[in-house]
Order: structure tokens, then sequence, then C-alpha cells
């Protein structure tokens, strides 16, 4: 079909070298619904006519998942493994396949079938829009409602609020990507949910889009109740990146002075009360808060300082810009991407 035939053609390289779309899937012991699932993408991706690639990144299986991925990608044109040497998580897993894509587009779902290979399309047709990112909502969510489904909604509700990107569904893997964005994007903890939010910070366009979700037929969930706690300690960080990474000294330095302040009044006061009332401060709870706040605000001040270098050498070792381009026009050329025509 025509969509994202559009969206994808548009690169300069030669035809044919590169899919439209690579959709990339974490394996941990997945065995039984890999076939189901490999079988169920093939079909959508050729019904639409779309070049694609499937990167099947195995985390660490030790159910013959493994076994099953490497003859899948010998005997077929379309899969790629990529084997882990360990679990390292669903997040590392993502990010390894999403180094290995090559596709214009990039999709992520689960490989245990509860997200629906049929979706791609409607996703791909919404980046087509002009959207950078599209990430899927489980409208009819079918997983334990007290220990999935309600955590899910309030963390939910809490990166909405501390990111100010409002989507309803964090949690889903299946999502739309270009290619161009995940490239700027480095993963790490379970940082795959906050995708959203961390593209959001680079600049991108984002949107949502419902989609299906099925309950699990084989094997088990990965995960319980412990994982609400790491998904909020990495709210932390993306709360600050967002907000401070480029000025961290506008937090520390900001409360490292207050701090100083209120502990020069105090001793000041202090100062005071011993030099011209003559009074004894040495049993005073409040010089030992004085002497706190003193300290405390000089840590601060130096951790902001310290916090100032250490962002510079993230931004400037890894050759990150401070700002993200999205295109660039040219003058006298109809389309920025259009250079390489020119006589
Ligand atoms: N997964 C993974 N590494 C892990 C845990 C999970 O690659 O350490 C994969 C798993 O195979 C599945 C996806 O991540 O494809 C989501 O896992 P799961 O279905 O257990 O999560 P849930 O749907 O219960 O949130
Ligand atoms: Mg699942």
């Amino acid at each position: 079909m025509l969509i994202s035939q559009r969206l994808l053609s548009e690169d300069t390289a030669a035809p044919g070298s590169i899919p439209d779309v690579s959709v990339v899937v974490p394996v941990y012991n997945e065995v039984e619904s890999l076939p189901h699932l490999i079988e169920a993408i093939a079909t959508t991706m050729l019904a639409q006519e779309l070049s694609y690639e499937i990167i099947c990144v195995d985390d660490g299986s030790t159910d013959g998942s493994v076994q099953l991925l490497k003859e899948l990608a010998e005997t077929r044109s379309d899969i790629r493994a990529v084997l882990l040497r360990r679990n390292y998580g669903q997040t590392a897993a993502m990010a390894a396949g999403f180094k290995h894509a090559q596709g214009r587009a990039i999709v992520s779902l689960d490989s245990d079938l509860q997200n629906d290979p049929a979706d791609i399309p409607l996703l791909l047709a919404k980046l087509e829009e002009g959207y950078d990112l599209v990430s899927g909502w489980r409208l009819h969510r079918q997983d334990a409602a007290l220990t999935r489904l309600l955590p899910s909604k309030i963390a939910n509700w809490i990166i909405g609020r501390v990111t100010g990107v409002k989507i309803h569904d964090y949690g889903c893997s299946l999502k739309a990507y270009r290619s161009e964005l995940l490239a700027d994007m480095n993963l790490y903890g379970e940082l795959h949910r906050f995708l959203p939010a961390l593209a959001f910070i680079e600049g991108a366009r984002i949107t949502e889009l419902p989609v299906r979700h099925h309950a699990r037929r084989f094997g088990r969930s990965k995960y319980g109740l412990a994982r609400t706690f790491r998904v909020l300690m990495d709210l932390l960080t993306i709360w600050f990146m967002k907000k401070f990474l480029t000025r961290p000294m506008h937090v520390f330095g900001l409360f490292g002075l207050l701090s100083m302040l209120l502990g020069l009044l105090l001793g000041s006061y202090l100062t005071f009360v011993k030099l011209a009332l003559g009074e004894s401060i040495g049993n005073r709870p409040l010089l030992i808060l004085t002497v706190v706040l003193l300290l405390a605000g000089v840590q601060l001040f130096s951790f902001g300082l310290l916090a100032e270098l250490m962002m510079r050498t993230y931004h400037e070792s890894q050759g990150r810009p401070i700002y993200r381009v999205r295109q660039v026009i040219e003058p006298g050329v109809k389309n920025g991407k259009e250079r390489g025509n020119l006589p």
C-alpha cells in the first residue's frame, strides 16, 4: 500500500538496500510464541507490500528460543537474530535491536503475542502523517487487574504529570519510530517505557493510537510488582534530565545558595546573641542547624559546579549537541534532503 512508501522512500540510498520497516522484538523464553509471531508479522508486512526485516533479540533465553531463532535466521531471509550473552532485561534487548535495525521506520513489539502485528500498518500510517514516534495504547488490556493494571494506571498518571507528555499507556511495547529519532537516543535502566518522554526531550513529535492487546497464550510474564518501584526511580532520572540536564547549576546552585543564606542569617543572629547580649550559645540547637545549613549549602553549590563539568563531558564526549535539528532547508532548494542533486 501507499502508506509509508512516501514516508520511507525519501532517503537517498540505493533502492532495495534499506528495508522500509524493521520490526524489533525482544525475546526471553518465548519459544512457543515465536513461530506464531513471525508468521503474523510476515503476513502483515507482505500484505502491505513493504520491504521489512525482523530483528529478534534473544535476551539470554534458556528454553530453546535461541536454537529456534538460529534456525529461523538461517532459513529465512527476513529474520536477523541478535543473541545476547546473558539476560540483560527488556530495555537492553530493545536497545540492541534498535542498534541492528536498518529500516527507515522501526517498530517494536513484544514477542509473547500480547501485541498484535496486525496493528503495525496503522502505526506506520500515523508516522507518515508526520510524527516521529507513535505509541500504542492498550485500550482493553488483558492483564491481571490488581497487580498490573492498577500500578500501571498510577504510574502512567505520574509519568504524564512529571514529563508533560500526555499519553495513556507508556508501558505498551508496540510503538513505531522514525529511525533518525532512535539514532539520537541512548537507553539505560528500564528506560524503554520512557522512550516517548525521552523523545519529547529530543524535540520529537509524538502521538498515540489505540491498539489491540491479547492475554498471554504461552509462557508467563517476566515481571511483577517490583517493577513499579524501578519505574518510579527511572522517572526521577527522566524528570531531572528533562528539566536540568543542560543546566544543573540552576538546581544545585539555587538550593546551595538558599541553604548558605539561611545559615548566614542564623549565624549572624547567634553571633549577635553571643557578643551583644553576652549569652552562651554553645548548647543551643540552633547552632547545630546553622552549621548544617552552611555545610550543606557549600556542598550543594560545589556539587552543582561538578555537575556542570560532567554535563559538558557528557555532551562533548558523545558529540551530543544540546539541540536537535529537524531539517535544514538550503537556499534555492525545494527540499532540504535534495542537496545531493545539485549540479
Ligand atoms: N523480555 C526480555 N527480557 C527480559 C524480560 C522480558 O526480552 O528480561 C521480553 C519478553 O520476552 C517479552 C517482552 O520483553 O517479549 C515483555 O515481557 P513480558 O511479556 O513478560 O511483560 P508483560 O507483558 O507482562 O508486561
Ligand atoms: Mg507480555
